[in-house]
C-alpha cells in the first residue's frame, strides 16, 4: 500500500465523527491489505496511532516546531514569513505543509515512510540538528501534500485521528472475522501486552487461536488492574465476602519486569521510568529469587534515619528525570509489592490467593523490596480494624482484594476495592479531570491568560470525554503561568471531536492533560454533558471544584475518572444524605 492511500484512510477516519463509522473506516483498510502487507499490519497500527512502536518504548523524534518550520521551508521552498502566516492563520504545521506542498509525488510505500521516519528518530551525534531537518525535507518532498500532512503531524506527536484502542481492537475484528466477537480475546491479549501492533501481527500471521492463548511476556508492560471503591467495611464484606486486605500505600505504581539481569520498570501509565529509580533496578537483581518475573507494588520514599516512611508530596521529588544520584540519597526508595504477574510462567489466570503464595516465597532479604502485608477478613469488624490499624499507621487507607480473582489487566472492577479514609463525609476523595480547554478570565487573572478550565471526566462506552466542571480556584499565579505554557502545547483550532460539551472555552485543546481536583460534592447541572442521557436530562457536576494537583504525569487522559465512576459517586453520596 503506498503512503498515500494511507493518508486517505487517515483524513476519512479524521473527518468521521462517529465511533461506528471510524470503525468501519479502519476494518476496510485493513481488509485492503495484501497477504504481504499484512505481514507489516503492526506497522500500520503504530502509525494510526501517531507512533512507530507502543508507547512505553519511547521513541521520540526530539523535532519541535522550529525545526519542522525549517523543513517546511526547505521542502516547500517557500519563505519562513510565507510559513508563519500559513501558520498563523491554519493553527497546525500539517495543515500548513499540506497547503504549501505541490503536487508531491507520493509513490512511497508505507513501509518505506515507516523506515524513514525510524531512521529518523534514530539520528543522533554532531550536525543532527541540520541533518534532521534536510531528512526531513526530502521526505515531505517524496510524499504526497496530504501524506506531507500526517507526516509532519506524527512528528510532532499530534496526529489526532481521534481512534481510542477499543475502535482499533473492534476493526480488527471486523476485518478478521466480518463481526466484533473477536474483541473480548484481542482485547485481554492488548491488556497483556500494551501494544496492538503485536496483537494485530499476531491476529493476522497466526490466527484468532493464537491471539486467545497469548501470555505474557516479560518486557511488554502488562495494563494495570484498578479498584473500584465502596464506602464503607460493610459494603465491601457483603460485595466480596471474606477478602484479603492489604495498607493502601499513597506512593506511585511499579510494575517492574526482570528478564534475567535485565530490569525494566513501568509506571501506572506504562511509561519506562527504569532510570529514575536505579534501587529497584539493583534490587529486582539482587532480592529476586528467579530468573524471570513481573511484580507490582508502590514506592514510597523514607527517611534513612528513622526509617519511617514519608508523605506523597517527599515521594514524588523521585519522578524526576535529572539529580536522581542526589534525590536517591536524599529519598531513597522501598517498594511495597502486592502483586506477582509471571513467575517463569504467565500468572495473570489463576487467583490472587494462589499468585500471593508463589509471591511469599520468592524474596531475598534485603533493603528495597519487601511484600505488603495481608489481612484476611472475614467480616466488616476485621475489616475495619485493618482500616484504622493502616490509618494509624499513616497510610492512605486500604485495598480489599477478592481471593478468588485472577489479575484483570486493564480492568477497574470489584476485584480490588479500595476505602480511603476520606470517603465517609462530603466527597473527599479527588476526581481526576482532563483539561480541554480554558476561559481568559476577568480582571487580574486575564494578566495570566487563563481564568478558569473547562474539565472534564471520560466515558468509557463512548470513548469520548464529557464536561463536569468549569475550574477557577486552587491555582496560585505561578501555577497559572506554568500551566498555561503546558496547556497550549495541546492548544487546538476547534472543539476537539472526541470532546463533548455544551459550553465554548475561549481556548480548545486535545485532551491530554489530567489534574487532581477537589469538590464539595457532586450535583446535578443542565449545562454538563457527564452522564447525560437524553437532551433536557440533567448531567453531573462538580460543586466548589478546585484543582489539588499539577498535572498528573502517571495518568493518560483515559486514565481519568470515569463517568460510571461519577455515577457510582453520586449514588453513594446519596445514600449517605
Ligand atoms: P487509580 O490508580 O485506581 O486510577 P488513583 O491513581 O487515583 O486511581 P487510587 O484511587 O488512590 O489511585 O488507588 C489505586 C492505586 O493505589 C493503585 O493504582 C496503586 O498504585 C495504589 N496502591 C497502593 N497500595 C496498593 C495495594 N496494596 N494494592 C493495590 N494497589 C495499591
Amino acid at each position: 500500500m503506498k503512503f498515500k492511500d494511507l493518508s486517505v484512510f487517515f483524513q476519512k477516519v479524521e473527518s468521521a465523527s462517529k465511533r461506528l463509522e471510524m470503525t468501519a473506516i479502519l476494518a476496510e483498510l485493513f481488509q485492503q491489505l495484501d497477504s504481504e502487507e499484512r505481514q507489516r499490519i503492526n506497522e500500520i497500527i503504530y502509525l494510526s496511532q501517531g507512533q512507530l512502536l507502543p508507547a512505553f518504548r519511547n521513541v521520540e523524534f526530539g523535532m519541535s516546531e522550529k525545526l519542522i518550520h525549517k523543513a517546511i521551508a526547505e521542502a516547500t521552498g517557500r519563505s519562513h514569513d510565507d510559513i508563519g502566516k500559513a501558520f498563523r492563520s491554519l493553527g497546525d504545521y500539517g495543515e500548513v505543509t499540506q497547503q504549501l506542498s505541490g503536487s508531491g509525488a507520493g509513490k512511497l510505500e508505507v513501509t518505506e515512510v515507516y523506515e524513514r521516519l525510524s531512521e529518523l528518530s534514530k539520528f543522533s551525534g554532531e550536525g543532527t540538528v541540520k541533518k534532521k531537518v534536510e531528512f526531513l525535507a526530502v521526505l515531505l518532498r517524496e510524499v504526497s501534500p496530504l501524506g506531507a500532512k500526517y507526516v509532519v503531524r506524527i512528528i510532532l506527536g499530534k496526529l489526532r485521528l481521534g481512534v481510542g484502542d477499543p475502535t482499533v481492537l473492534d476493526a480488527l475484528s471486523l476485518a478478521y472475522s466480518k463481526s466484533k466477537q473477536l474483541r473480548p480475546a484481542l482485547e485481554r491479549a492488548y491488556n497483556l501486552c500494551s501494544d496492538l501492533g503485536l496483537v494485530a501481527d499476531i491476529l493476522f500471521s497466526k490466527g484468532i487461536k493464537a491471539v486467545e492463548e497469548f501470555k505474557v511476556i516479560v518486557g511488554c508492560p502488562i495494563r494495570v488492574a484498578l479498584a473500584a471503591r465502596l464506602s464503607s467495611a460493610e459494603e465491601i464484606i457483603d460485595k466480596i465476602g471474606v477478602c484479603a486486605v492489604e495498607a493502601k500505600y499513597d506512593g506511585f505504581r511499579c510494575q517492574v519486569h526482570k528478564k534475567g539481569d535485565e530490569v525494566q520498570i513501568f509506571s501506572r501509565n506504562l511509561e519506562n521510568t527504569t532510570s529514575m529509580f536505579p534501587e529497584i533496578e539493583s534490587a529486582a537483581r539482587k532480592q529476586i529469587k528467579i530468573k524471570n518475573a513481573i511484580f507490582e507494588g508502590e514506592a514510597l520514599a523514607y527517611d534513612p534515619q528513622t526509617k519511617e516512611c514519608l508523605a506523597f508530596q517527599e515521594t514524588v521529588q523521585r519522578k524526576r528525570k535529572y539529580d536522581i544520584d542526589i534525590m536517591q540519597k536524599r529519598f531513597p526508595l522501598k517498594l511495597f509489592i502486592f502483586d506477582l504477574l509471571f513467575a517463569g510462567d504467565d500468572l495473570t489466570r489463576i487467583s490472587y490467593e494462589q499468585r500471593r503464595k508463589v509471591l511469599s516465597g520468592l524474596l531475598r532479604k534485603g533493603d528495597v523490596l519487601e511484600i505488603s502485608p495481608v489481612t484476611i477478613a472475614h467480616s466488616a469488624g476485621e475489616l475495619a480494624d485493618v482500616f484504622e490499624e493502616a490509618i494509624a499507621a499513616g497510610r492512605e487507607g486500604i485495598v480489599a482484594k477478592r481471593l478468588d480473582s485472577p489479575y484483570q489487566a486493564g480492568g477497574r472492577n470489584f476485584n480490588w476495592i479500595k476505602l480511603k479514609r476520606s470517603y465517609s463525609g462530603t466527597l473527599n476523595d479527588t476526581i481526576d479531570c482532563v483539561i480541554v480547554g480554558y476561559f481568559f478570565g476577568k480582571g487580574l487573572r486575564s494578566s495570566f491568560g487563563i481564568g478558569s478550565l473547562l474539565a472534564c471526566v471520560y466515558d468509557q462506552n463512548e470513548q469520548r470525554y464529557k464536561t463536569i466542571a468549569k475550574i477557577g480556584s486552587g491555582l496560585s499565579e505561578e501555577d497559572l503561568k506554568q500551566f498555561k505554557k503546558k496547556l497550549d502545547e495541546m492548544k487546538i483550532k476547534s472543539q476537539p471531536k472526541e470532546v463533548d460539551s455544551l459550553i465554548q472555552p475561549d481556548v480548545w485543546l486535545t485532551p491530554k492533560f489530567v489534574v487532581e481536583v477537589q469538590a464539595d460534592e457532586i450535583t446535578r447541572s443542565p449545562v454538563h454533558t457527564c452522564g447525560k442521557k437524553a437532551e433536557g436530562e440533567p448531567g453531573f457536576a462538580l460543586r466548589f471544584p478546585r484543582t489539588v494537583s499539577g498535572i498528573r504525569i502517571d495518568k493518560n487522559s483515559e486514565d481519568a475518572t470515569t463517568v460510571d465512576e461519577i455515577s457510582k459517586i453520586f449514588s453513594m453520596q446519596g445514600r449517605r444524605t
